[in-house]
């Protein structure tokens, strides 16, 4: 099990696909690893994505490395750090009206975003019952 390539998701190639398809590869620069997994104690968030600019990483939670994760729904959160790279952060807002726009036009979003409501909490049953506070941060 290596940082690009998961038990059950090989985070390179899905990378280079959507790259592909939607920025035309113009993304080619960035990388893209699992991240490992820390001990979370106390922490009441969960990521499942996060974008490092400085770095032009995209680290996706291993969570996300499972049989039971749709691929539809893994590749709904890599799109969005992918549009990290290109839409950088304002100030403000970190995800603008352009940012959600564009997000939409994946076809699988309305998809994604119903799997993850009813679906997310699998994820974590595993760990320990605070970490799923009513606090779950998704995105970055
Ligand atoms: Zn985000």
């Amino acid at each position: 099990m290596s940082r690009r390539m998961g038990r059950v998701y090989d985070l390179k190639s899905l990378f280079d696909r959507l790259n592909r398809i939607y920025f035309d590869g113009r993304l080619s620069d960035i990388q893209v690893e699992w991240a490992n997994r820390k001990p979370e104690r106390a922490l009441r968030s969960v990521t499942l994505g996060e974008y490092f600019a400085d770095r032009k990483l995209i680290r996706i939670s291993r969570r996300l490395d499972q049989a039971r994760v749709p691929l539809f729904f893994l590749e709904h959160i890599l799109f969005h750090e992918m549009l990290h790279a290109v839409f950088p952060r304002d100030s403000h807002k970190m995800h603008t009206e352009k940012f959600r726009k564009f997000e939409r036009m994946q076809p699988d979003y309305e998809r994604a975003k119903a799997w993850e409501k009813k679906n997310l909490k699998l994820l974590f049953e595993a760990d320990q019952m605070n970490l799923f506070t009513r606090k779950k941060r998704i995105e970055l």
